[in-house]
Parts: C-alpha cells; sequence; structure tokens
C-alpha cells in the first residue's frame, strides 16, 4: 500500500552542488508526511522532482508502482502550493480556482469549470470573495484560494511548500487545522514541507527529517525523536 516510493533518490544542480545525496522514503495512500528540516537541506529539490520540475540525477520515484520519471510534470497530476500563493494577480479569485480547468487537453466546459470551483471555494471558505482580486485579500485568504485551485483537478498528490510561512502567529495555527481537515476529508496524499519542528509534529501523520541532503529520521509524529 505505499503509493509514492522515493527510491536512491539524487540530485546534483548544474554547479556540482549535491543537494540530494541519496534518499529512500515511501508515502502510503492519503497519508500526510512533513518533510521536515532546516533550510537548504533538500525539501524544495525533493518536492520539484516528485513535480518533475527536476530531473533527478540518480534514483527513482515510483507512484502506484510505476516509475513517473519520463512523465510529464502536466501529466503527473500533482497539485502544488507555495509559500508565496503564487496566484495570477490579475484575474478574481473565481478566476484563479478555474484556471487549471480552463487549459490543456482535460478542459471542461466553463459551465462544469465553475461548479467545481465553487464547490472547493466552499470547502475552504472563500466563496465571498469569488469576484475579488487576490491582492485584496489577507495572506490567509490568499492561501485559501491557492489550496483550492490545487485540488480542483482532483490530483493524486499534493505538494505543499512552507505554506504556512508568510502568515501571522494565529493564522498560522488556523490554517494548518484547515489543511490537516481538508486533506483527511479528501483523502489526498499529501508531502508538506516545514522547517518548524511543531507544525510538522502537529500536521503530519509521518515526519522525514532531512539533513543536509540526506534522511536523517522517518518516523510517525509520535514516535520521532527531536533535537531541542
Ligand atoms: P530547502 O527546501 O530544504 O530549503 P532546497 O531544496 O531549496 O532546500 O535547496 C537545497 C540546496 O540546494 C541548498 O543548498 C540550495 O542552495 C541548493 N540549490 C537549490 N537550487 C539550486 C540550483 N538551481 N543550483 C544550485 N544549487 C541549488
Ligand atoms: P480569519 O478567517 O481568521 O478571519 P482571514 O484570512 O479571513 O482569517 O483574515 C486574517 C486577518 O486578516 C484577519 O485579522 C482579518 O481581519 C484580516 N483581513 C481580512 N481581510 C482583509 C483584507 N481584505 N485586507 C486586510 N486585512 C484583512
Amino acid at each position: 500500500d505505499n503509493f509514492i516510493q522515493i527510491k536512491n533518490l539524487k540530485m546534483v544542480y548544474e554547479n556540482g552542488y549535491q543537494a540530494i545525496s541519496d534518499i529512500s522514503f515511501t508515502v502510503k495512500k492519503g497519508e500526510l508526511v512533513c518533510l521536515l528540516g532546516p533550510s537548504g537541506c533538500g525539501k524544495t529539490t525533493t518536492l520539484n522532482m516528485v513535480a518533475g520540475l527536476l530531473n533527478p540525477t540518480g534514483g527513482d520515484i515510483l507512484v502506484d508502482g510505476k516509475s513517473v520519471l519520463n512523465v510529464a510534470p502536466k501529466d503527473r497530476n500533482i497539485g502544488y502550493v507555495f509559500q508565496n500563493y503564487a496566484l495570477y494577480p490579475h484575474m478574481t479569485v473565481l478566476q484563479n480556482v478555474m484556471f487549471p480547468m480552463t487549459v490543456g487537453k482535460n478542459k471542461k466546459s466553463k459551465e462544469e469549470a465553475k461548479q467545481i470551483a465553487e464547490r472547493f471555494m466552499r470547502l475552504t471558505h472563500i466563496e465571498e470573495y469569488a469576484n475579488q482580486k487576490p491582492g485584496k485579500l489577507s495572506g490567509g485568504q490568499q492561501q485559501r484560494v491557492s489550496i483550492a485551485r490545487a485540488l480542483v483537478q482532483q490530483p493524486k498528490i499534493l505538494l505543499m511548500d512552507e505554506p504556512l510561512s508568510n502568515l501571522d502567529a494565529r493564522l498560522r495555527l488556523k490554517i494548518r487545522e484547515e489543511i490537516r481537515a481538508l486533506v483527511k476529508k479528501v483523502g489526498i496524499t499529501t508531502l508538506f514541507v516545514t522547517h518548524d519542528q511543531e507544525e510538522a509534529l502537529s500536521i503530519g501523520d509521518k515526519i522525514i527529517l532531512f539533513n543536509e541532503g540526506v534522511i536523517q529520521q522517518d518516523a510517525a509524529s509520535y514516535e520521532i525523536y527531536l533535537n531541542p
């Protein structure tokens, strides 16, 4: 029942820097796994390889038992949420959330795209902002928009890279609860990158602890040992 299998993955950047030495881990279907570690230890590099935005120097990535290394990013069926939301500023919230369904070969009719977008906007509590531009919204609201946009294509995997880092402390706790509840409700397999131990312990089913391009520990959140 391992949905994602990372096998002896390596990444050496063009300048010769080895960001990932040799990592292996597995993720079960529906699991929320945190990649935890200090800045620069290779967490984003790992997400980008899963998304297909970076080609590993070695190793393999299997999803549902099949290697995805030769699958183009747009065909990997992955939702990606970034720290800085990466919303389209000139589009309304509704247009942002609809956008993934209006391009590509699995394009939906405008009516259907709108219905699906509205469903996910209800799930993320942003329906009242449908006709506003993202720049008018608070950080928490913008992150909810980007989460809705990541989910409308019903991706197999959700990747989240420090999604709470730009939010104030109170909102961080709130949105973190919302993300956990949403991920469990939708049942989507999720990789969640953070450098915050407390955040990882509270949101993750399992924690993969990175250090300088290798995995130091891989354990359920309740049994992980962290140095203070
Ligand atoms: P993290 O997400 O854990 O902060 P990253 O995966 O972003 O770490 O980066 C891991 C290491 O790889 C860092 O030392 C970073 O400077 C380096 N790195 C990232 N991108 C590149 C690149 N395009 N070329 C060379 N080195 C890079
Ligand atoms: P909550 O659901 O807890 O209200 P929000 O993401 O809606 O969280 O808002 C976070 C904070 O930003 C709140 O303190 C809210 O008052 C403030 N806020 C909400 N909307 C705006 C806005 N359009 N511009 C500036 N601040 C806002």
